[in-house]
């Protein structure tokens, strides 16, 4: 059990590394995360065995540690994902994501008629957790959004 482990997770001797992402979240959180068309070396696991989810996609980022905006990006899309901070070869950290309650100036409103592409005011979302999905209400034209529709992916 111990070894078929360390073959779905090959070791990572300083970075991150991100572990129970629903199976087809993956790619999403690495363009979200900006993490394609970088030179970190990105190990990814898409569509591996889980006991919790079925499938998985796993994502092991080398020498980057992630900020907390970057964790509440994160945690729009993988809500049961747990990020391992690793140092030398051993987790140093480990923190379950939660879906974050509010979101402020990560994204663009995808109504183009609002208030905030005209005016010097950062986004604000409010979230609420839907059946699948996550839903976006912007402070300020107040409509709701599909958190993909919001992430533009
Ligand atoms: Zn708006």
């Amino acid at each position: 059990m111990v070894e078929k482990k360390k073959l779905q997770v090959e070791a990572i001797s300083t970075g991150t590394v991100i572990d129970h992402i629903p199976a087809g979240q993956g790619i999403k959180i690495l363009r979200q995360l900006q993490l394609l068309g970088t030179d970190l070396r990105i190990t990814v696991g898409f569509n591996l065995p889980s006991k919790e989810l079925g499938m998985k996609d796993i994502i092991k980022v080398e020498n980057r540690l992630f900020d907390e905006a970057e964790a509440s990006e994160l945690g729009l899309f993988a809500p049961k994902a747990t990020i391992n901070v690793i140092e030398d070869y051993s987790v140093r950290g480990k923190f379950k994501m939660s879906v974050p309650e509010q979101l402020e100036s990560v994204f663009e409103c995808p109504n183009s008629n609002c208030i905030t592409h005209n005016e010097p005011v950062q986004s604000f979302f409010t979230l609420k957790q839907r059946e699948n999905d996550i839903q976006m209400k912007c402070k300020y034209c107040e409509k709701s959004f599909s958190k993909d529709i919001v992430a533009g992916l």
